[in-house]
């Protein structure tokens, strides 16, 4: 889990399905501006263009005007000649009097309210005037003309609309009247009315041109759309494709990740329960080898659809692994969901009739009311996978049956695998610190009560979880391999042991240590035993060698090897549990043992009455014609003890003399 407590597979299917459309969605934003912005330049300079273009020569007409008026000496009445020639409509007024003192053409005085009034824009200071119908020219702050081209085209379009023969639009103009005023002497100001005479084939030109742009931007506009369309669909695809389970065709175990935990995350979900089921289809490997590869295949894909069949709506399935299923199935009551996923259990047994397969189901439930986790929206957040693996633990615990079945995760199943996960934590630490203290437990003649012998078994005192038996970490340590380090160093301590109790002049009886079969695979191993217990000084005849009879089923030529080597370095080697298991008279046939330990099941309450004692001393009988000693375990009572003495065992392990002890009471026992 990373430090926000989200693990790598979450982290990275952020980054996979993280919505990227916001980024198209910017790109179409600013592409569509850039269109809009060029074409609305292109526009304004257009009709900019052509009205400061038509204007500068109507303003030159006028300023040619006024210069005439201004520049000769003539008369009155000349001057108004020559302006009268001009053709233009115009008035001189006389500002003071506000009358006008002259006019041409049909001019009429135009008042403040219908007009617009643009300032300055020749160089001699005119003043331009426009009607409000018209104004589609301002002047900006650079006393420059600005021209609206909305309002430009708009007012061309409306001409254009009023213009009554349309047999030939292009050749029609269209007039629009300015008026300028400019001051021409003293008291006396000249109004122009002059014309922007606009062509409407220019305006055509321009029209055509703009509409050009405007097709090769919304081009550009469209290609960027589509590819964010045609992206966000591959992106899909890629998607479907990843989640997407090769051979049944159904969904695969990132998408049971992704999705499930979607579902979880949903706020609709929040009070709801759901069940997260490990489903197995039992032996797949072997009807694959003894049919194909292929039939198995078809067999998971019928699996997969009939689990499909059986799911409703915001359920999941998928296929995790190998032949194994994931559900996340909506949950009320433990007794409907066994019923319900029981029934899907019996669906699959119909599948092949060819052929029987069993399934287990492991099932863990979620209550998303109890998640305490949340994401910085709020929602809940579980590790799916987490919860998969708590059902497969769950469907683990059925796996020594060949019949379906469906078990529930339950309290003790989680303390235990917390418990596996702590030692397998803690073993090194725990070896290392010495944590780990050998006991002993006394063997004694049941004849004589002499001390014979003793068996070292191992306990861990642990600082932080007090007194651990070996039954809560041995297998453990033989699960995960840690067991040869524990062999080597009981081996190690009971030498160690040994020695200094020789050293101080005690009576040392022989102790037994248990090597685990996982050992037993090291070629070396009986010169390995050999060079630890040498390295501390020990005889070896005070350290024997017990084997489970479960080792006994390995590699029965290397094992050999291995017992008659630590034979002849003058190791006893014994046989642990005796009759715990069905093979124990083979591996006697074949191996030179010393010792035969009878497993305390016999002894064990009432079992087995005439008949276990008939089977105890017939294994006594036995041992002896092979020229084996026999160790009776876990012996608690007199009445057996006299009977074990009188059948001629050779030696008692049991509470009834003493329980396992630490070294320093065995120590104190031997002094006695
Ligand atoms: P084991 O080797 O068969 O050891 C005998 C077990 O029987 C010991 O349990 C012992 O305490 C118990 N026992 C002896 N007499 C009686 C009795 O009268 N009544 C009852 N109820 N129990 C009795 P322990 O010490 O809990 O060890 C359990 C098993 O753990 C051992 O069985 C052995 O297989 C394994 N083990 C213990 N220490 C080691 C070790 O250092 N290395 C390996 N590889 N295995 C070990
Ligand atoms: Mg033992
Ligand atoms: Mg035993």
């Amino acid at each position: 889990m990373s430090k926000k407590g989200k693990s790598k597979k979450e982290i990275n299917f952020r980054k996979l399905t993280r919505n990227t459309s916001w980024i198209s969605i910017v790109v179409i934003v600013f592409v569509s501006m850039c269109v809009y912005g060029i074409i609305s330049i292109a526009a304004a300079s257009f009709a900019g263009y052509i009205v400061t273009e038509k204007l500068d020569s109507e303003i030159d007409s006028a300023e040619k005007m006024a210069d005439l008026y201004r520049s000769s000496d003539l008369t009155e009445e000349r001057k108004y000649m020559l302006l009268n020639m001009e053709g233009r409509d115009y008035y001189i007024l006389d500002t003071v009097t506000d009358e006008v003192v002259h006019s041409r053409g049909t001019v009429e005085r135009f008042t403040d309210h219908d007009i617009i009034k643009a300032e300055v824009i020749s160089p001699d200071g005119f003043q331009l005037y426009s009607h409000a119908e018209y104004a589609f020219f301002s002047m900006d702050e650079d006393n420059s003309l600005e021209v609206d081209p909305l309002a430009f085209f708009r007012y061309l379009l409306k001409q254009a609309r009023s213009i009554n023969n349309k047999q030939d639009l292009r050749a029609e103009v269209i007039n629009i009247p300015v008026w300028m005023r400019k001051t021409i002497g003293e008291n006396r100001d000249l109004f122009c009315r002059m014309n922007l005479s606009l062509n409407l084939n220019d305006f055509l030109y321009g029209a055509a041109f703009l509409t050009a742009l405007m097709a090769i931007m919304l081009a550009a506009q469209g290609i960027v759309i589509a590819n964010a369309i045609a992206s966000a669909i591959r992106r899909r695809r890629s998607l479907n494709m990843l989640f997407k389970d090769m051979v049944t065709d159904g969904k695969n175990s990132l998408w049971f990740t992704f999705k499930g935990n979607r579902i979880i995350r949903k706020r609709k979900n929040r009070e709801r329960k759901y069940a997260v089921v490990s489903l197995e289809l039992l032996n797949y490997a072997n009807f694959c080898l003894c049919h194909s590869l292929a039939e198995g295949e078809d067999m998971l894909r019928m699996v997969s659809d009939k689990i499909s069949e059986n799911i409703m709506k915001n359920e999941i399935c998928a296929r995790y692994s190998s032949a194994t299923f994931a559900l996340l199935l909506k949950y009320t009551d433990e007794e409907r969901m066994k019923k319900r996923v029981s029934h899907i259990i019996a669906q699959l047994e119909e599948i092949n009739s060819d052929h029987r397969f069993s399934y287990h189901a492991g099932i863990a439930i979620v209550d998303v009311s109890k998640i305490e986790d949340v994401d910085t929206k709020g929602r809940k957040v579980i590790d799916i996978d987490k919860e998969y693996n708590y059902a497969g633990a769950a469907r683990e615990t059925l796996s020594g049956s060949d019949e379906s079945g469906v078990a529930f995760l339950s309290d003790a199943l989680v303390e235990e695998r917390k418990w596996i996960d702590t030692v397998v934590e803690k073993q090194q630490a725990a070896l290392d610190n010495e944590e780990f203290v050998v006991y002993y437990q006394p063997k004694y003649n049941p004849r004589t009560d002499e001390l014979s012998g003793a068996e070292a078994l191992i306990r861990w005192e642990s600082p932080e979880y007090g007194f651990v038996t070996p039954n809560r970490i041995i297998p453990i340590f033989e699960q995960n391999g840690f067991i040869t380090e524990i062999d080597h160093y009981m081996i190690t301590h009971v030498a160690r042991d040994q020695k200094r109790w020789l050293d101080m002049g005690l009576k040392c009886v022989p102790v037994s240590v248990n090597v685990s079969r996982a050992h037993f695979i090291e070629e070396t191993l009986a010169e390995q035993i050999r060079d630890m217990v040498d390295a501390e000084g020990c005889p070896h005849e005070y350290v024997e060698i017990e084997l489970t009879e479960s080792a006994f089923f390995d590699d029965k030529k290397a094992m050999l090897s291995t017992i008659g080597r630590l034979k002849s370095y003058g190791f006893a080697v014994s046989m642990d549990d005796f009759g715990s298991g069905y093979s124990s008279l083979n591996s006697l046939k074949d191996m030179p043992l010393d010792v035969l330990k009878l497993d305390a099941e016999f002894f064990r309450g009432e079992q087995g009455g005439d008949r276990g004692q008939i089977v105890v001393s017939e294994a006594i009988k036995l041992a002896k014609c092979l020229n084996m000693r026999t160790v009776a375990e876990g012996v608690e009572i007199k009445e057996q003890v006299d009977f074990l003495a009188s059948q001629g065992c050779d030696m008692i392990q049991g509470y009834y003399y003493a329980k396992p002890e630490p070294g320093k009471a065995f120590e104190e026992r031997m002094m006695a």
